[in-house]
């Protein structure tokens, strides 16, 4: 299932260092039927009514400003630290490669909103779990995720469940 979407896909060996594949999804939005065949298949595995799609910076931000169409949801930026104008929240997370930073406006959403997280790729889940502890601070109710690609092998869409979150993704790439 998703081989369609799997063939779009490019591995980079050894991006950003040795021993990581980068798994590109550039060819896939190069690909006039990629973003929105990806967009069809999330919004089907939408479970339940959804206020807010928040999607990580930089990638996450197509995928969720995509789905928030179809789903008439507002977009919420999740953004490396120091981006954003306002008063924000921030979380530390690690990162397959790396350490990073990521915040949100403090008045983001209302308390209760109903937010689905959104990103291109799920790795080690440090991203994406540090974005459920920074909305969860802020009030939303965050009950699904949704990825492009999982790496299964890297145990994050597990931790994230671990966390009472419903994770999908459209295609896998065992090993890492
Ligand atoms: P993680 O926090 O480990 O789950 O990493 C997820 C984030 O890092 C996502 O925003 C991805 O865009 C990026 N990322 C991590 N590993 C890879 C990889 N092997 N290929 C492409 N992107 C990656």
């Amino acid at each position: 299932m998703n081989d369609d979407l799997k063939a779009l896909i490019r591995t980079i060996p050894d991006f950003p260092k040795p021993g990581i594949q980068f798994r590109d999804i550039t060819t896939l939005l190069l690909s006039p039927h990629g973003l929105a065949t990806c967009v069809e298949r999330m919004v089907a595995a939408v479970d339940g009514p959804v206020d807010l799609v928040a999607g990580v910076e930089a990638r996450g931000f197509l995928f969720a400003a995509a789905l928030a169409i179809p789903l008439k949801a507002g977009v919420l930026l999740i953004r490396k630290d120091g981006k954003l104008p306002g008063a924000t929240i921030a979380e530390d997370y690690a990162l397959e490669y790396g350490t990073d930073r990521i915040a949100i406006h403090a008045d983001a959403c209302a308390p209760g909103a109903r937010v689905l997280l959104v990103d291109d790729l799920i790795a080690t889940g440090g991203t994406a779990r540090a974005a459920v502890r920074l909305l969860r601070k802020a009030g939303a109710v965050v009950e699904q995720a949704q990825f492009v690609v999982d790496l299964p092998d890297l145990g994050g869409a597990e931790l994230l469940r671990a966390e009472g979150i419903s994770v999908t993704s459209l295609v896998a790439f065992p090993g890492h």
